[in-house]
């Protein structure tokens, strides 16, 4: 068997090494490393796999989000609302640019922002809702978008982690995720659904004015060269990361088809077991499975970790400390906030190896292994 890791980024390359290889070389010989056709070409057809008009490529994902609260000029002191259960990038662009993070309840089965928490959490300081596609399951967007209209704010979806999952609305129209909001972020960490060979980010938008601004706002708020209308940041996609995802992208719909599979594989191991939650998968969306989260109702998580560990299986917890308990946010009032769904969730999940790589029998060496401890301790 071939050892188990979280992610096999290495094998997924050498299924396509000659096709990257090329890729790579030519920009190198073309030595265009910034900019130019190659970047150009992946964002077009970034659009045109997530429908969307506009796709901006940046540095990162934590980027991404930054520029697109930047373009929404909000003042300090504006409250954006985001779900305490996320990576903390979400939250801490908000605070680099004094906004106030207001934190709200997941959804105990999707793990995703609870649109009802969300609309009792609006103030007249709120500017901006932030919904988190969490581990590649998608918010329930519809609601969000309706308070949004409702109450006349912005949404910034972050979608990192759930890159070609299609959302259907109640008409039966399907769109997929970061496509949705008014803008949309996106990270091609080498982890992510769609990987570069480094950082990476893209934002999404149908908004021509404010394509045309998140735009300025990554290239030092100029959109004329050494004319600066506002200011901005510097944040690049460069030309090799380009050229590896747009072949990656072409892959991305069988990607997703892998993890799914093998997410089913795992389901069906686990299913039945009265200790062990499966991950949810609501009706309005397919899971993309960024993660293969469990929830342990009654077990110790720790000793979980560490069984599987000795075992050569390896797990990981994400997050063990939800933002609103994180030193970073005791200034925002981090410590005031009663969140015990977030808690609950935050102290048992534990997600096991996913990927586009996981063969039949790992899969089955890491269920019995998991089932082994559950059904002994
Ligand atoms: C990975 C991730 C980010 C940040 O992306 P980087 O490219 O690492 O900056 C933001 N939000 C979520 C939910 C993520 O998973």
């Amino acid at each position: 068997m071939r050892p188990l890791q979280m992610v096999d980024t290495k094998t997924q390359y050498f299924k396509i090494k000659e096709q990257v290889d090329t890729a790579v070389l030519n920009v190198m010989e073309s030595s265009q490393f910034i900019g130019g056709k190659v970047v150009n070409d992946f964002a077009t057809n970034l659009a045109f796999y997530n429908d969307v008009k506009y796709v901006i490529p940046c540095a990162n994902g934590t980027d991404a989000l930054q520029i697109a609260m930047m373009a929404l000029d909000l003042k300090p002191g504006d409250e954006v609302i985001t779900p305490s259960f996320t990576y903390i990038a979400t939250v801490e662009a908000a605070a680099l640019l004094q906004l106030k993070p207001v934190f709200v309840e997941v959804d105990m089965q999707t793990f995703c922002m609870d649109p009802e928490a969300v609309e009792k959490a609006i103030t007249s300081k709120t500017k901006a809702i932030i919904p988190v596609h969490l581990y590649g399951h998608a918010v329930e967007m519809e609601k969000i978008m309706d308070i949004a209209a409702k109450y006349n704010l912005y949404v910034i979806e972050d979608n990192a982690q759930a890159i070609g999952c299609n959302y259907t609305f109640s008409d039966g129209k399907i769109s997929k995720t970061g496509g949705i909001g008014h803008i949309g972020c996106t990270s091609f960490y080498p982890s992510k659904n769609l990987g570069a060979f480094g950082d990476g980010g893209a934002i999404f938008t149908n908004d021509e004015t404010l394509a045309g601004k998140l735009q300025k706002i990554a290239a030092h708020g100029q959109s004329v060269r050494y004319y600066h209308d506002l200011v901005g940041c510097n944040s690049r996609l460069d030309a090799i990361q380009a050229a590896i995802l747009d072949i990656k992208l072409k892959h991305l719909d069988d990607y997703i088809v892998a993890r799914r599979k093998a997410a089913d594989i795992y389901d069906k191991g686990f299913a039945g077991n009265k200790s062990i939650r499966i991950p949810y998968r609501a009706a309005y969306c397919n899971h993309v499975f960024h993660q293969y989260t469990l929830t342990l109702i009654d077990k110790d998580r720790a000793g979980l970790n560490k069984y599987l560990s000795e075992k050569g299986v390896p797990s990981m917890i994400y997050y063990p400390v939800p933002c609103h308990k994180q030193k970073m946010f005791a200034a925002f009032g981090g410590g005031d906030y009663q969140l015990p769904i977030t808690d609950w969730l935050t102290e048992r999940v534990i997600s096991l190896p996913i990927h586009t790589e996981l063969d039949e029998e790992q899969q089955q060496f890491i269920i019995s292994n998991v089932l082994d401890y559950i059904n002994s301790n």
